[in-house]
């Protein structure tokens, strides 16, 4: 357990002197104020129409480009069936495919079968940092890289790094523990830092482990399948062999995981219950749980291999970690985010705390959990259990949908941050600005961004990321954020 904190700090005996250099530190640099943009909007806005807009409209002070992903949340326009926002192109991405939005240069990428590969969708001379770098610095703005583990099934070389899941089969989804995915993401960090002078970098990984992902928990877990989880290639079952961990036992439990998750979704109802069910096969199977461990691990290893070499190559980088959302909704993901361990090697975390679109997200959570594990509650008592694991007081199942959670929700997931993360580590929670969701659900408006933003630092924040993306957020929206950091007198 953790027990030296930024809190305890302060009210241990030499707090008042570290409290106190903590404050002028802060003082003397003023908070981040992020927002994240993908590349199509300098293209259709122009670069000093978008940087003025950041920065007049949302007192934002560093970039986080999207420079490596192949998904739609942080590239590309407002996705299908979203209304456009009042700015950019009032039309649908033509052929979105992703890649990097750079120039990689493939020097950084020899020992990886992951090739990389430009975004075709982006004129061939379009480099985003290029283009945009010597702009941002010019007008006193950060820039940061930011990449993401979001891949296609067809990107060159995949196959060779892919996950194995508990029959064998590969997928979409890269093995952190295969040297050759280590590689892929080491030759960014190198890339980044030795071909453009960028402030610091950021990497996020929206994946769990296998036990997670067979119970279904997270805000899209409805539609897991218990039988593709992974990772079960060689170099996993070689990691666990080292530990004394059996590859076949875990296999074994898995199956049986399977067998009651796929049974319990069809309506089944036993006679010992669904938990105790589920219980029984972890103290059956302890190997379920390593392996779960075993899968945390390899991204944390990733998390360290890059923290390390990004100080190596460029000492004065920040570079840290987005934290995805399920943290908000699942007790089990959120135990494996240890913000004291994973604080040791990182100089900053973008707590994900999309307040509005977490709403629809936590009844999708609980949606997935009330088929399988929890069939026994209520989906409202599942909810009800959820807040108090999780330490939220929010609205009742019928309304978060489209009521959003609130900006208390904010504050307290901002202290809980502040409470263990290392006092070198900072703290920007992720602010949802218009983030989508289905037709009838909750939308962002100004008075839900100026609370959230106000709330996060009211709760200590050492900065915040405006999220997902420039390209969906309406300018009346990210003015509210400008409009609460004056207020605040933090710009
Ligand atoms: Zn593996």
């Amino acid at each position: 357990m953790q027990t030296i904190t930024r809190r305890t700090t302060i009210k241990a005996g030499t707090g008042a002197i570290l409290a106190g250099a903590t404050a002028a530190q802060q003082r003397a640099q003023a908070p981040t104020i992020g927002i994240q943009v993908g590349a199509i909007s300098f293209l259709d806005e122009g670069v000093e129409a978008v940087l003025d807009n950041v920065q007049k409209l949302g007192a934002v002070n560093a970039l986080f480009l999207a420079t490596f992903t192949y998904g739609r949340g942080i590239a590309g326009r407002q996705v299908s069936g979203s209304p456009f926002p009042d700015h950019g192109k009032q039309e649908e991405d033509r052929d979105f495919h992703g890649g990097f939005y750079t120039t990689p240069h493939p020097g950084f990428f020899r020992e990886t079968a992951l090739k990389p590969q430009r975004a075709p969708e982006i004129p061939g001379d379009f480099d985003l940092l290029e283009k945009v770098l010597p702009v941002a610095h010019q007008r006193g703005m950060k820039v940061f890289c930011w990449y993401e583990d979001v891949f296609r099934s067809d990107v060159p070389g995949l196959p060779q790094l892919a996950e194995a899941d508990l029959y064998g089969r590969t997928s979409s989804r890269v093995c952190y523990r295969n040297p050759q995915t280590r590689a892929f993401w080491l030759g960014q960090v190198e890339d980044y830092l030795r071909s453009y002078p960028v402030d610091g970098l950021m990497f996020g990984s929206e994946r769990q482990g296998p036990l997670n992902n067979a119970i279904g928990a997270s805000h899209g877990g409805a539609g897991s399948d218990p039988g593709r989880v992974g990772c079960f290639c060689p170099f996993c079952v070689a990691a666990a062999s080292k530990e004394g961990i059996s590859a076949d036992r875990a296999r074994a439990g898995h199956m049986e995981l399977e067998k009651l998750i796929n049974a319990l979704r069809k309506g089944a109802r036993l006679s010992d219950g669904a938990f105790v069910s589920f219980w029984r096969i972890l103290v059956d199977y302890p190997e379920v749980l390593a392996w779960e461990r075993l899968w945390t691990e390899g991204l944390r290893d990733t998390y360290r291999a890059q923290f390390r070499l990004a100080h190596s190559v460029q000492p004065a980088a920040k570079i840290g970690w987005h934290i995805w959302h399920n943290n908000t909704f699942s007790p089990f993901y959120r135990a494996e985010q240890d913000y004291a361990e994973l604080s040791k090697t990182a100089d900053f975390f973008k707590v994900v705390m999309y307040n509005n679109c977490a709403g629809p997200r936590m009844a999708g959570y609980v949606k997935s959990m009330s088929a399988g594990i929890f069939a026994d509650l209520r989906p409202e008592e599942v909810l009800n259990m959820n807040y108090r694991f999780q330490q939220f007081e929010e609205r009742p199942l019928a309304e978060i949908p489209t009521s959003g959670l609130s900006s208390d929700y904010v504050a307290r997931e901002t202290r809980r941050a502040l409470a263990t993360t290392g006092r070198n580590t900072s703290v920007w929670p992720g602010i949802d600005i218009d983030i989508p969701t289905g037709r009838n659900e909750k939308q962002t408006s100004p008075d839900d961004v100026y609370q959230a933003v106000t709330a996060a630092f009211k709760a200590g924040a050492d900065g915040i990321i405006l999220s997902r993306k420039y390209s969906e957020m309406k300018l009346v929206n990210l003015k509210a954020a400008g409009r609460a950091i004056r207020d605040l007198g933090l710009a």
